[in-house]
């Protein structure tokens, strides 16, 4: 059996969507791929007008923002697919379970589980129509196997493991045309998103959690999330990789 080295130059993919990139790991995962030379598309909510990569609005929980905003991306891309879809969108809403009324449920459920869906789906309907398969990452987290007694949010517990579900799913059945389909699951991590960091006692609760005793950065996990798009990942499929420093082991 040969060994051929891998040439990461020649086989990046050049076309990143992603999404959530005004902000945390959406972003910093643009940033990276963007410094790889890679052609980054950006879709937010809200999105930033002096970000140095296009941003389109999109409501990921909305099917015909999300598919306005693949038709967008793929004109600047003049007609083409994206090589690899980066899923980083997503809302947390801390909120005790006695209190989780279909309202809080629909509204974190809504948007991180059918937001991947729609995304996903949307992706892998331009990838199977360009031909070349792609990479699709969704982004789930810790609290998709681990409670939380601190900060808890049942709603955004159980739409992470729906996603963990999605990716394994999704990597069966578009794998015969290409598509590779992963999970990043960061831990706690120091974005927008965590608000842990300004409750002093929690915050050192949190840290006794955590192997690596400090909070994961956004750039951490961007690296997993861009190998995953890379083709340095081309045999990884149906997998969820923890970013946690150790907290999924302990
Ligand atoms: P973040 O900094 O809050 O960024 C999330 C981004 O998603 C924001 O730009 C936000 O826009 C956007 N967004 C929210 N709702 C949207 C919608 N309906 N349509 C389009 N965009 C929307 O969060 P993050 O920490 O980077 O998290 C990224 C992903 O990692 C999420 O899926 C999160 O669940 C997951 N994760 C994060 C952590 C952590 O500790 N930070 C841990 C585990 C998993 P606005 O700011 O305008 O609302």
């Amino acid at each position: 059996m040969s060994v051929t080295p891998t040439d990461p130059g020649a086989r990046a993919p050049r076309r990143l969507l992603v999404t959530g990139a005004g902000s945390g790991i959406g972003r910093a995962t643009a940033e990276l791929a963007r410094g790889l030379g890679w052609s980054v598309v950006g879709l937010d909510l809200r999105p930033a007008e002096d970000a140095p990569y296009p941003v389109l609005a999109c409501d990921v929980s909305d099917e015909r923002s999300v598919q306005a905003a693949f038709d967008g991306a793929a004109r600047l891309w003049e007609g083409r697919a994206p090589d690899a879809v980066v899923h980083c969108a997503g809302v947390y809403r801390f909120r005790a379970a006695t209190s989780t009324g279909a309202a809080d449920w629909d509204s974190v459920v809504g948007l991180n589980a059918r937001g991947s869906m729609l995304v996903a789906a949307a992706a892998a309907r331009q990838m199977i129509a360009g031909g070349a398969g792609g990479s699709i990452t969704l982004l789930s987290s810790i609290a998709a196997v681990r409670g939380d007694a601190g900060e808890p949010s049942a709603a955004y517990s159980a739409s992470k493991g729906a996603v963990e579900a999605l990716t394994r799913q999704l990597a069966v059945e578009w794998g015969p045309d290409g598509i590779r389909c992963n999970a990043v699951a960061p831990g706690v991590i120091d974005t927008p998103m965590t608000t842990v960091s300004g409750n002093p006692e929690a915050f050192a609760q949190v840290l006794q959690r955590i192997p690596a005793r400090r909070l994961g950065s956004a750039e951490e996990v961007a690296r997993v999330c861009v190998f995953l798009a890379s083709e340095e990942s081309s045999y990884v499929s149906g997998v969820v990789v923890a970013v946690d420093g150790g907290q999924g082991a302990a």
